[in-house]
């Protein structure tokens, strides 16, 4: 009969009924079984021996993985958190996918969600000094940074504020002098400037020399407070000392012109008293006797202003004026002149070798009434009314100082 395939086959045709089908049932196809019994080809769309694996078992677990071995199945490479075969990506401990493949082409590093106190997504971090420190910690930022910003503490090797100077400046250069005084840098003074010219320390001592003996202040020195008050003190002592000296040479020389305007007036005072004896000597002297008047020239001494009276003992001068004795003694002591007309009187003059007149005015033969001049004696009054002293003693006031001589 004929078969499916339109064969006419059995009975006596020598042909198998649809032996003609392949293995897909198509007439005259080309399926057929593969090594593994699989129907392939043809239009089954199976490839041949494809049900073989990697390692050729038929149906094998065997496959090539994405890391290009041949391995079972249960054995083949993990793909990573990012879905990479065999990658290296690892989710980190705040849940990202991270690290491996992912670092190297997106800088997305493990745990870089994770402040350095650990907490995801926290705020702590590391300050200055390197210190984990603010929220989720129990550090204040930055606390171990000293006054000068310098990191302290542990692990850093450096003391507390270690980098001020002994002015308290940060990385100032003001050092502790030999006399343990801070000096140099921003202090203005100048180091060792305590110690004396001995070089000891508060020693006080400016002058090893001796020549301005401050040797005598050093005990004073040495008790003042602090290098700079003793330095003060010392210049105090310099200028007072020198202040002296000045005041004290300045005294000197006045005493000296004192002493020596002092010896020049002695001396002129004894040369003045001299004259006035040799003129006295030379002074003829009268007894006074009213009957007589018209042998004096005048009848009241001009001198203490008295009236001659009997008995008195006058003194004529050159000029021809005639005074009490004692008056013209007296008068004589402060000048050598006439009281009446300033004629000078001499120690040559006089002495009954007759009258010095005057230059030729022919002064005062009767001038007993002429007043004196003003150029009486610069010391007092001799001359003049209320010098005299009662009735009895016509004492002129002697004259304390003198004037020129004659
Ligand atoms: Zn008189
Ligand atoms: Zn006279």
């Amino acid at each position: 009969m004929i078969d499916q395939c339109g064969v006419c086959a059995g009975g006596t045709t020598g042909y198998n009924y649809n032996q003609n089908v392949d293995c897909n049932n198509d007439c005259f196809g080309t399926a057929n079984y593969d090594g593994c019994n699989i129907c392939a080809g043809g239009r089954t769309g199976v490839v041949p021996e494809s049900s073989r694996d990697c390692n050729g078992e038929c149906f094998g677990l065997h496959m090539v993985d994405q890391c290009g071995s041949c391995v079972m199945l249960a054995d083949a490479c993990p793909r990573d958190c990012a879905g990479v075969w065999g990658g290296d990506a690892i989710v980190d401990d705040c849940g990202r996918c991270s690290g491996g493949h992912l670092e190297r082409s997106h800088n997305i590093r493990a745990n870089m969600d994770m402040d350095c106190a650990g907490v995801c997504h926290g705020y702590a971090f590391e300050d200055a000094c390197g210190h984990c420190s603010g929220p989720g910690t129990p550090r204040v930022p930055n606390s171990n940074r000293d006054d000068c910003g310098v990191c302290t503490g542990k692990g850093t090797g450096v003391q507390w504020n270690e980098n001020k100077d002994c002015a308290g400046n940060c990385f100032g250069a003001a050092k502790y002098d030999d006399c343990g005084v801070c000096a140099g840098g921003s202090t203005r003074r100048e180091p060792n400037q305590a110690k004396g010219c001995d070089g000891v320390c508060n020693s006080g001592k400016i002058d090893c020399d001796g020549f301005f003996g401050m040797a005598d202040f050093g005990p004073v020195i040495i008790t003042s407070a602090g290098s700079l008050c003793g330095l003060t003190l010392i210049i105090c002592i310099m200028v007072v000392r020198s202040r002296l000296r000045e005041h004290r040479q300045e005294m000197e020389a006045r005493e000296q012109a004192i002493a020596r305007v002092e010896r020049q007036r002695n001396r002129r005072q004894e040369q003045h008293e001299d004259l006035t004896e040799r003129v006295l000597a030379n002074l003829p002297t009268h007894i006074y006797d009213a009957s007589c008047s018209d042998a004096f020239s005048n009848t009241t001494c001009s001198i203490c202003l008295g009236e001659f009276e009997n008995g008195e003992e006058l003194r004529k001068l050159p000029c021809e004026h005639s005074f009490h004795a004692e008056c013209v003694a007296s008068w004589l002591n402060v000048r050598h002149t006439c009281p009446l007309c300033v004629q000078p009187i001499s120690a040559a003059s006089g002495a009954g070798r007759g009258a010095v007149r005057g230059g030729g005015d022919g002064r005062p033969r009767g001038g007993a009434a002429t007043p004196p001049r003003a150029t009486t004696p610069p010391s007092g009054a001799p001359i003049g009314p209320g010098v005299r002293t009662g009735g009895g003693g016509r004492r002129p006031r002697t004259p304390q100082a003198w004037a020129e001589g004659p």
